[in-house]
């Protein structure tokens, strides 16, 4: 190719990239990144080898490289989701665009620039320049091309909208747990009003006994002391059955908490004796006390067991009484403790189902107890499955990632 064609076909590669820079629908920035690349060798010089843990140890450093890293061009979209309307105002220091909370990602930038990657991508939280924060999908490309020119071209995305959606989202179903909650509240007035009822009725003989023993000729002191212990027993038992409801009827904020998965279920289990014993159930249960600790919200976890338990019970509705079985273990693993809740009902007709929303084979079922199981599940960094168990009937099995030593969960946090 000539000279001149060369640099003709150049010119309109150029006039190309210009164009497509101009004309995306997302922010694009060309950025200097030269003066990094010199703070980076000063700092190797001195003896760093480990610019991660530096950055993390020192966020001045991290800001001053924002300070050093020069804004070169920007496309109109840009001007629009970032400025006033004049693209001169932008072409400064990329500090101003970095609220302090997202330093981190822009050490991780640059870490994943120094280390030959080909590009970074993450959502993170940027900044207009009037200071309004927004959630920005944010993509840095690290072509050696313009590396090797000391300039880098990021790509961002406005994602504000998508986010309040998703929260509108996560409201929503939180507004849907808490009516399914009340509603199998309802459904389950018997057993609360029998687990109340029955430490009132002790208090009540309790009382009548100690009245009895006060009024003889020569009272029974121990005898009514006795007797007193054991009406503030029922008294407390009966104020924790009211406080469980109340825990699970109100729509209060999830909990972070070291939960012994044995007790949720027995206490799970307390709620539903009623339950139980009024429809002819055997309960079988083989709970492994080396089964660890997690981190959960024990009122959520609680609320998983009582509606497994309850499936299983309405699904044994129909069998023979002989036959109504449920087994209830737990068992540790690798990660956690599973946990499996198995009937001898009719089984699954469609296990792969059986977790979608408004799912339901029942004249009054709303369809949402399983879904909120799986996302209470989900949200403990655990899992739930369905199947039908080798001699039928349903067999749900959920796992929970053990507490790590820190008191945090083993898994990561989305
Ligand atoms: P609902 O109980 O309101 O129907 P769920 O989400 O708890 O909502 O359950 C969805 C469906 O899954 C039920 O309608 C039923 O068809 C099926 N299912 C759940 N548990 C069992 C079980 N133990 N045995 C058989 N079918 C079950």
């Amino acid at each position: 190719m000539s000279g001149a064609g060369a640099e003709e076909a150049l010119r309109r590669s150029e006039h190309r990239y210009h164009n497509l820079f101009q004309a995306m629908a997302a922010s694009f920035w060309e950025l200097d990144f030269f003066p990094v690349g010199d703070m980076l060798r000063a700092l190797r010089k001195q003896g760093v080898a480990d610019y991660a843990g530096y950055f993390a140890q020192n966020p001045g450093f991290v800001r001053e490289m924002m300070r050093a890293t020069r804004v070169v061009d920007v496309n109109d979209q840009t001007v629009s989701l970032f400025g006033r309307g004049e693209k001169a105002e932008l072409l400064g220091s990329v500090e101003p665009f970095w609220p302090e909370a997202s330093s981190p990602v822009y050490a991780a930038a640059v870490i994943h620039a120094v280390t030959g990657k080909p590009n970074y991508a993450t959502e993170t939280r940027l900044r207009t320049i009037d200071g309004h924060e927004f959630d920005a999908l944010f993509t840095a490309c690290f072509p050696p091309e313009t590396m090797n020119k000391g300039t880098l071209l990021i790509g961002v995305i406005d994602i504000s909208a998508r986010k309040q959606a998703e929260a509108m989202l996560a409201k929503v179903q939180a507004e849907f747990a808490h009516a399914a909650r009340v509603s199998m509240l309802g459904e389950l007035t018997a057993s609360i009003a029998h687990e109340v009822n029955q430490p009132l009725a002790a208090i009540a003989t309790n009382a009548a006994a100690g009245l009895r023993w006060l009024s003889r000729e020569e009272p029974e002191l121990d005898e009514a002391r006795a007797l007193l212990g054991r009406i503030k027993a029922d008294a407390a038992r009966a104020a924790q059955v009211i406080d469980r409801v109340r825990s699970m009827a109100g729509g209060r904020t999830p909990q972070q908490a070291p939960v012994q998965l044995n007790e949720v279920l027995e206490e799970a289990l307390v709620f539903l004796r009623h339950e139980i014993e009024a429809h002819a159930v055997r309960l079988s249960l083989a709970l492994d006390p080396a089964a660890p600790v997690v981190m959960g919200d024990r009122t959520q976890l609680q609320q998983v067991a009582v509606n497994l338990i309850v499936n299983a019970v309405q699904a044994m509705e129909q069998a023979d009484p002989v036959a109504r079985e449920l087994t209830i273990r737990t068992r540790p693993t690798d990660a956690g403790v599973q946990v499996q809740v198995q009937d001898a009902g009719r089984g699954l007709a469609d296990p792969a189902r059986v977790f979608d929303s408004f799912f339901t084979t029942k004249t009054s079922g709303m369809g949402m107890g399983l879904t909120i199981c799986r996302s209470i599940l989900a949200a403990h960094g655990g899992t739930i499955g369905a199947a039908n168990g080798p001699a039928g009937g349903a067999v749900f099995t959920f796992e929970v990632p053990s507490a790590s030593p820190s008191g945090e969960p083993t898994h990561t946090k989305v």
